[in-house]
């Protein structure tokens, strides 16, 4: 049995520039090279995401390096522009991300995980799950018009493993060398694998992919939880 995404539309909701790299960049490429319609929309700035730079030139930097991850995986990119740490559960954001999926219209969300290690991780798995609600509701003004049914919603796999277990398993065998370098796009980011306070990113990448596939009997994959809740559950 395989998956088939070819009439869906599916956007990523993450915190930081580089996150749908290292979680669920092989699925969207799969989904697209299927016909799918996809985008990411990355909440924060990434201003916080390097010691010893100025914050308002890494956020320059990095926004340069997702539009290019974004270029080079053909898809939509939408930015909330919230500076790193600083996201909460506010109307404002509500309406931002509310407005950027009623944009959009996607048939399913990938989202992180309510177990996330990173406050602004968690932060954003809240958020998605209320605008998988609100994003049908009429009641709920943007600019937009309300969707007219809910999008399924998928959380991410956990980095480095550790948490809940994935409950489905993405084949992205053929997808792994473009996520390579999509991760390369975030140049900066990669820089931290000097870092002593931080993993090497496209190592951990690699790694999560291949025990991933190791799990479920491919190359490599990428793992997801569907949300079981009422109107966000599909049958697939
Ligand atoms: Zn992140």
């Amino acid at each position: 049995m395989r998956l088939d995404f070819s009439d869906e539309r599916v956007l990523a909701v993450v915190a930081h520039p580089d996150d749908a790299e290292l979680l669920c960049a092989g699925t969207l490429a799969r989904a697209r090279d299927a016909g799918a319609v996809i985008a990411v929309c990355v909440a924060c700035r990434g201003d916080k995401g390097q010691p010893q730079v100025l914050v308002d030139d890494l956020a320059i930097v990095r926004r340069a390096e997702m539009q290019q991850a974004a270029a080079l995986l053909g898809a939509e990119l939408f930015t909330l522009d919230q500076p790193d740490s600083e996201l909460f559960d506010t109307v404002e954001v509500r309406r931002l991300l509310v407005e950027v999926a009623r944009q959009f219209r996607p048939t399913l969300l990938l989202g992180h995980h309510p177990e996330d290690y990173h406050v602004d991780h968690r932060a954003l798995s809240h958020l998605t799950e209320v605008v998988s609600w609100l994003a049908t509701s009429p009641g709920f003004v943007t600019t937009s018009p309300p969707l007219e049914t809910s999008p399924a919603l998928w959380w991410l796999d956990l980095l480095q493993q550790q948490g809940p277990q994935p409950e489905l398993y993405v084949d992205i065998s053929g997808q792994l060398e473009l996520k390579q370098r999509l991760l390369e796009c975030h140049a900066s980011q990669l820089q931290r694998g000097n870092d002593g306070n931080f993993a090497p990113l496209a190592e951990l990448m690699r790694q999560q992919a291949t025990l991933r596939g190791q799990q479920s009997g491919v190359i490599a994959a990428e793992g997801f939880t569907p949300y079981r809740a009422f109107k966000r559950t599909r049958a697939w």
